[in-house]
């Protein structure tokens, strides 16, 4: 197979396929839904690629709006990921609409252009990317069994080959204690409100240990009903983020022994409520960043000299702790900021059209090279198997 005339043909047909991707960006941009409710958004994106030949399970995952379509019978299995959840309020300010249009055409692209012996891939329509629920639930119903290379790209204001993102575990604590006359029989009271304080005050003792990479941030969800009644009830919500696995671990069992503490100095009882669903960090896989970077340098496209050093958490970090994975942002606008208006806007402009058919083209050229080279591959899965030594 001549690789040279390969690409050619995949960045031609990216714009061949052109109309249909920015109808994908278009739609979902105009139809904004939130996590586990992308129902018209799933449709679209499952019946534009059942059309263009690949084979469809839909309601995968036990998502309704979660599916699968495969094309292809041999070589590696690469699965190319289409988020397309908004967000409440705000439409497609993290620029899903981009995500999902890069995703079809990288995989129409490649449909139109590869033998099917060389490759298999596997587009998975992952919902609630914002709840972190979509690829947890796929990861955990075997979706990603059997693929040896995952990729999707991310709308930002860079454009960045190697975007980390911290692992996320949340809790809830609540707190029971014995109401009283705030004024005239305090001494009968248990306060649930102070359990509350208390770990908040033991939570930002800790943080003077903690790691640059941590975060730990909360809020008071319930805070008593009136000042004169000494709180029965009293709860917070924490979230905590960690660049490693282990460290997210430790440091989870240590804000929660802050609220056992605060339980026991109040005389309170806790109820702890843990999020199911642990975020993992991003596993960052320089040989495939390198894959794609080289398809960036091909396209005449440089990458962002001032890269970001800012950290969310998305679920793509659990896929990367399984298969060899890639997560480059694609620039829809300088200096914009996700979960804004600004990047809701960006996400349709002209730049975010660009960006939908850079991601389309990159992500469709590296997965050429992955089929055609055992070599890369093995590099890529080498890595990938020292980190876990
Ligand atoms: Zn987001
Ligand atoms: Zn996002």
């Amino acid at each position: 197979m001549d690789a040279e005339r390969l690409k050619a043909a995949v960045v031609a047909s990216v714009g061949a396929h052109r109309d249909t991707i920015l109808s994908v960006l278009d739609e979902l941009h105009r139809n904004p839904e939130t996590g586990l409710r992308e129902f018209a958004s799933s449709a679209l994106l499952s019946g534009i690629l059942e059309r263009g030949g690949f084979a469809l399970e839909r309601g995968v995952g036990g998502m309704e709006t979660a599916f699968c379509a495969r094309w292809g019978s041999g070589g590696p299995a690469i699965a190319v990921l289409a988020e397309m959840d908004a967000l409440p309020g705000l439409g497609h300010a993290c620029g899903h609409n981009v995500i999902a249009a890069a995703a079809v055409g990288a995989a129409l692209s490649l449909r139109s252009c590869l033998p099917a012996e060389l490759v298999r891939i596997a587009v998975l329509g992952t919902p609630a990317e914002e709840l972190g629920i979509g690829k947890v639930d796929l990861i955990r119903a075997g979706l990603f069994d059997g693929i040896d290379f995952a990729m999707m790209v991310h709308p930002s204001s860079r454009r960045q080959v190697i975007k980390e993102s911290l692992g996320l575990a949340k809790v809830r604590f609540r707190f029971l204690g014995k109401a009283a006359h705030a004024g005239a029989y305090p001494e009968d009271g248990i306060n649930a409100l102070d359990a509350v304080i208390q770990t908040f005050n033991g939570i930002n003792a800790l943080r003077q240990q903690l790691r640059q990479d941590v975060r730990v941030h909360g809020i008071i969800t319930e805070g008593g009903v009136a000042p004169n009644i000494i709180p029965e009830r009293a709860a917070c919500y924490f979230y905590v983020r960690a660049a490693e696995m282990a460290e997210l671990e430790r440091v989870r069992e240590r804000v929660i022994a802050c609220a056992r503490g605060a339980a026991l100095a109040t005389g309170c009882t806790l109820e702890l409520e843990e999020e199911g669903r642990i975020i993992a960090p991003f596993r960052v896989n320089r040989t495939f960043s390198a894959l794609y970077a080289g398809q960036l340098r091909y396209l005449g496209l440089e990458e962002s000299t001032t890269p970001s050093g800012s950290k969310g958490s998305s679920d793509i970090g659990n896929v990367s702790q399984l298969v060899p994975t890639i997560h480059p942002h694609v620039p829809i606008g300088d200096g914009v900021r996700i979960h804004t208006e600004a990047f809701a806007r960006a996400a349709i402009s002209e730049t975010g059209r660009c960006a939908a058919l850079e991601g389309a083209t990159a992500m469709a050229l590296t997965a050429v090279d992955l089929a055609l080279c055992a070599e890369l591959r093995n590099g890529i899965r080498v890595e990938f198997q020292k980190k876990f030594t």
